[in-house]
């Protein structure tokens, strides 16, 4: 597929260097606190990123996805709480695990905590690889990156000369462009912060560190094939790993960078220490359906800001609905018997315009995906499809012998997308939102109205399978959960 390089910062045709398997690292969570919706965007688009080399490129995928559980902002959170740090932090991870499986993410294949020992170690390995190649220095405990040691450094970030100081140092772990300097690889320890000391004396490492340390242990040699992460990566936290990682091993590290860019809210970065966020949490207490916000965040194409609307949710919610409803209209066409139209042969069925439809979207939707991950793209086809076969079937062009077909055809585009899913996921929990329950009521009515009585019993049935059940009176129709 043809995946943008924020490094070389251009579309290249990407294929994993080992074999068939691609060997990716995305940045997770820092757990000081529940990941907002923004973060999301970010873990969103990654797990379609790795469904599509996986289902659509036929990739095998090997993922690591951390958890940011010792830096400045954990340390300052914890203290505030009056908790130690893995407990101050076990209940971010918790929500944050939740949250990835109501979103429909994929399990990755590795979640390593920056504080199990095993990191730890190879962080301090990692300091003294560095050290001997001549990348470092120490100051007042601390050990430092020296950046005038490692000529290209910050060249992901495209850093200009003129920004880089060199000689002086910067200790926390996240600071500006315009601050370039000697990062902090190792923090000399501090009264009231966790301390650690597996050789290169006691301390705790820097963000920095971590990322590249959890990489190279547990994505074998370098480079590997993908990194990801937010566009507010790319410098410093990105830039650093590149300079850590290639400092120790003289590999490069990462042979593709992938940047999602921003989710906003009213013009600024949805961001915790800003304070304009919303979590997932708070979208379920809407009565929002998750399915709807996974939809939006991966409805425009990765490298655009997206501005995060409650009408911009609502209108993903209209967009899953009209899938599902079409979905649930291939039913009725296949209850429905119209033998006068159906194909009868197999042969016959290749031929279908239907079919042909069908077989050309999913080319076009594998297309879009394998240009860049254009999910919108991809999106339209599957909605021009839906209209077409909406109208195909109006006209009786669709019989019961299409139909596998066509599910089978909204499968495949579901295993990327994984929306409908999660839908109907959420269906089958008891969880059914009221305004859904009223709105298939509502449904029910109309189709008794005309007379279906079919259509209005299977919704009867849908219902009562999602655990909700109808009780009719003259004075219409209430409902209860079982
Ligand atoms: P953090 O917890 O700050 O380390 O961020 C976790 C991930 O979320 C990183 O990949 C960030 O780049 C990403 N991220 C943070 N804020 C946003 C946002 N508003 N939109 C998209 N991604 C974000
Ligand atoms: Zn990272």
């Amino acid at each position: 597929m043809r995946l943008y390089n924020t490094l070389s910062r251009r579309e290249e045709e990407f294929r994993p260097s080992l074999d068939n398997l691609v060997r990716m690292y995305s940045c997770g969570l820092t757990v000081y606190g529940r990941g907002h919706i923004g973060n999301f965007r970010t873990f969103v688009c990654v797990d379609v990123l790795r469904r599509t080399l996986e289902h659509q490129c036929g990739y095998q995928v090997r993922q690591v996805m951390n958890f940011t559980d010792v830096d400045d902002r954990t340390i300052a959170g914890a203290q505030k709480a009056g908790m130690p740090l893995r407990e101050y932090t076990d209940q971010f991870i918790d929500a944050f695990l939740e949250d990835a499986a109501a979103l429909g993410l994929e399990p990755v294949e590795e979640r390593p905590r920056a504080t199990d020992e095993a990191n730890l170690r190879a962080m301090n390995d990692l300091v003294v690889a560095l050290e001997r190649r001549g990348h470092t220095y120490r100051s007042e405990g601390s050990i430092y990156f020296k950046i005038a040691t490692f000529p290209t450094y910050g060249n992901l970030a495209r850093l200009d000369e003129a920004g880089i100081k060199p000689g002086a140092r910067v200790d926390s772990d996240n600071y500006e462009k315009e601050d370039a300097r000697d990062f902090v690889l190792w923090k000399a320890t501090r009264p009231g912060e966790p301390t650690w000391d597996y050789g290169v004396g006691p301390g705790r490492p820097g963000w920095h560190l971590e990322c590249s340390a959890m990489a190279l242990r547990l994505l074998d040699s370098p480079p590997i094939d993908i990194h990801a992460g937010g566009v507010d990566l790319i410098f410093p936290h990105h830039s650093n790993e590149i300079a850590q990682s290639e400092g120790a091993t003289g590999e490069q590290f990462a042979r593709f960078w992938f940047h999602v860019e921003h989710l906003i809210l009213e013009e600024e970065k949805m961001s915790k220490s800003l304070g304009n966020v919303f979590t997932v949490k708070d979208v379920v207490e809407r009565k929002f359906r998750l399915s709807a916000l996974r939809y939006l965040l991966l409805s425009s194409h990765y490298r655009k800001q997206l501005k995060f609307s409650w009408t911009s949710l609502e209108q993903a919610e209209e967009a899953v609905r009209r899938l599902s409803d079409f979905l649930a209209r291939l039913d009725q066409v296949e209850q429905a018997s119209t033998p006068a139209k159906q194909a009868s042969t197999p042969a016959e069925q290749d031929f279908s315009p239907a079919l042909r439809r069908v077989a050309d979207a999913r080319a076009a939707f594998g297309r879009m995906l394998e240009e860049d991950l254009n999910t919108a793209g991809a999106l339209g086809v599957l909605f021009d499809l839906v209209r077409s076969l909406n109208t195909a079937i109006d006209s009786g062009e669709v019989g019961a012998p299409d139909v596998p077909a066509i599910r089978e055809a909204f499968d495949a585009f579901d295993k990327v997308l994984g929306v409908m899913a999660l839908r109907r996921a959420e269906d089958q929990s008891t969880g059914l939102a009221p305004e859904e329950i009223e709105r298939r009521i509502e449904d029910r009515k109309a189709a008794r109205r005309r007379r279906d009585f079919a259509a209005a019993d299977r919704i009867r049935e849908e219902l009562a399978s999602a655990g909700i059940l109808l009780e009719d009176s003259p004075a219409g129709t209430r409902w209860k959960r079982k």
